[in-house]
């Protein structure tokens, strides 16, 4: 089972990548766990320098890893290489873990009472084709920091960072068969993570329908998961807000990675008596978002991912009838779409379905009750920003909005030091942060009597 890789902003052909079948699956699954085993009887300290060793490689291959990502995923260069000094940091960050993975002592009677954190063995990461690089080391840094073998299955379309970094791994001296990059089809390498026993637990980034469909699997053998889903974030702005901040704002609340973003803003709640004024600065904004050549430095915006992909976005906005106003796209090869402003009915396919490409749907809104109803409406809660200058309001919606990672007056979702996570179909568990490392452990308690 091959797949073709095709660079998304020239319909170039860039390689093909060989898939595993569950045979290979179960090797590199079998693989891991004897790393395993000798990862987790070496010092803290050595597997705290071996981690350091990781993150000094792919720095050193940051310019590397980002021509990757836009030769692969089509992302513009300045954000590819943000993504590849992400995956540095997180690295760096969690190269602490190893010799900070504290247990309690619990005062009891006629003994000591201690507790350990323990690593589960081998962890499955499942990731999606949007931000390649950086989903995965969410899975694999804590995982391994908290003394776990990583097989990782990266999404069809994007494995080639993936592969790069478990390269980089293997040179900056990481043992063998303790962090492998799996390619293959989700149905086979990924559904095998789900049902080998060996795989402890799965650490999913996807769609809501394949995550729910991991979360059945894993129950048979009462598998640890998380899930990092789907969105529907809103962006919701106040009459008192800074109205031109926040319209200059918006479009890259919602634009970057053409919208393939799980924390995309891609509803924009604006107060009903600023709406007109509101939608009057969003138009220059959105057709001055720089859509084009990922490679150019300048660009902000580049491709959907695939054809399939770009067909998909498209069938969401079959013609004009709730176009406000576009911007702009390359002619010829490549899967462009404009971004795209919508103004919708609330209950429209567009403004409750993920779209996942460079369209967001504006919606007029009456007071704060109505906001907060309007962004909790729908089965997800992944995201969301709000824009006034009443910080009591401001703490009062944040506070409202059933969503995991909200931010007042910007649009920042993910910084590695800061949990990341969904409320309701939007996932389950956190990502990141400082408790990161404990997901990939079981709390063991032992007492030792002392009469
Ligand atoms: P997807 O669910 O189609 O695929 C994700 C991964 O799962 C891929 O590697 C795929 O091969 C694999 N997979 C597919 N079927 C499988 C199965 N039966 N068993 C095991 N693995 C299987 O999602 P996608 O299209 O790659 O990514 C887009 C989705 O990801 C969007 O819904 C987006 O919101 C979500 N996403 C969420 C976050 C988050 O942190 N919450 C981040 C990025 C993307």
């Amino acid at each position: 089972m091959t797949h073709t890789i095709v660079n998304p902003a020239d319909e170039e052909f860039v390689t093909v990548v060989e898939g595993a079948d569950v045979e290979q699956t179960d090797a590199a699954i079998a693989a891991a766990a004897v790393a395993q085993r000798d990862w987790v009887a070496a010092a803290p300290a050595d597997r705290a320098r071996a981690l350091r060793r990781f993150a000094e490689a792919v720095d050193g291959a940051v310019e590397e890893l980002a021509a990757i990502e836009v030769r692969n995923s089509g992302h513009p260069i300045g954000q590819a290489r943000w993504e590849a000094g992400h995956v540095r940091d997180v690295l760096d960050y969690y190269s602490a873990a190893p010799e900070r993975l504290f247990g309690r002592q619990i005062p009891v009677a006629g003994g000591l009472d201690v507790t350990f954190q323990e690593p589960l063995g081998v962890v499955g990461v499942i990731t999606p084709w949007n931000f390649p690089m950086t989903i995965a080391s969410w899975g694999f840094a804590p995982a391994l920091a908290a003394g776990n073998a990583v097989v990782l299955k990266p999404a069809e379309w994007t494995p080639l960072t993936s592969l790069r970094l478990a390269e980089l791994a293997l040179e900056s001296g990481l043992p063998e068969g303790l962090f492998q990059v799996i390619p293959g089809k989700g149905s086979v390498v990924g559904e095998r993570f789900v049902t080998n026993e060996t795989v402890r637990k799965v650490v999913f980034t996807g769609s809501t329908e394949v995550g729910q469909r991991i979360m059945a699997g894993c129950a048979a053998q009462v598998k640890r998961v998380t899930l990092e889903l789907g969105g529907k974030s809103a962006n919701i702005v106040f009459a008192d807000a800074d109205l031109e901040r926040a319209a200059a704002t918006a479009p890259y609340g919602v634009f970057e990675n053409a919208g393939q973003d799980c924390c995309a803003r891609s509803r924009i709640l604006v107060e009903r008596s600023v709406y007109e004024r509101f939608m009057e600065l969003l138009e220059p904004a959105v057709q001055g978002v720089k859509v084009g050549d990922p490679r150019d430095e300048g660009t902000e915006m580049g491709p959907l991912v695939a054809a399939a992909h770009r067909d998909r976005v498209r069938e969401f906005v079959p013609d004009d009838g709730d176009v406000a106003f576009r911007g702009s796209a390359p002619d010829g090869p490549g899967f462009w779409f404009p971004p795209t402003v919508l103004t919708p009915a609330r209950d429209a396919r567009t403004a409750t379905e993920e779209i996942f490409g460079p369209v967001v749907s504006v919606f007029p809104f009456d007071d704060e009750a109505d906001a907060v109803a309007f962004a909790n409406a729908g089965r997800f809660g992944l995201s969301g920003s709000i824009w006034t200058r009443d910080i009591g309001r401001g703490i009062r919606v944040a506070r409202g909005v059933e969503s995991g990672n909200l931010s007042v007056n910007s649009h920042s979702s993910v910084r590695y030091s800061t949990p990341f996570g969904g409320f309701k179909q939007s996932g389950l568990g956190r990502e990141l942060g400082p408790d990161a490392p404990a997901a990939f452990t079981e709390t063991k308690n032992v007492f030792i009597a002392v009469d």
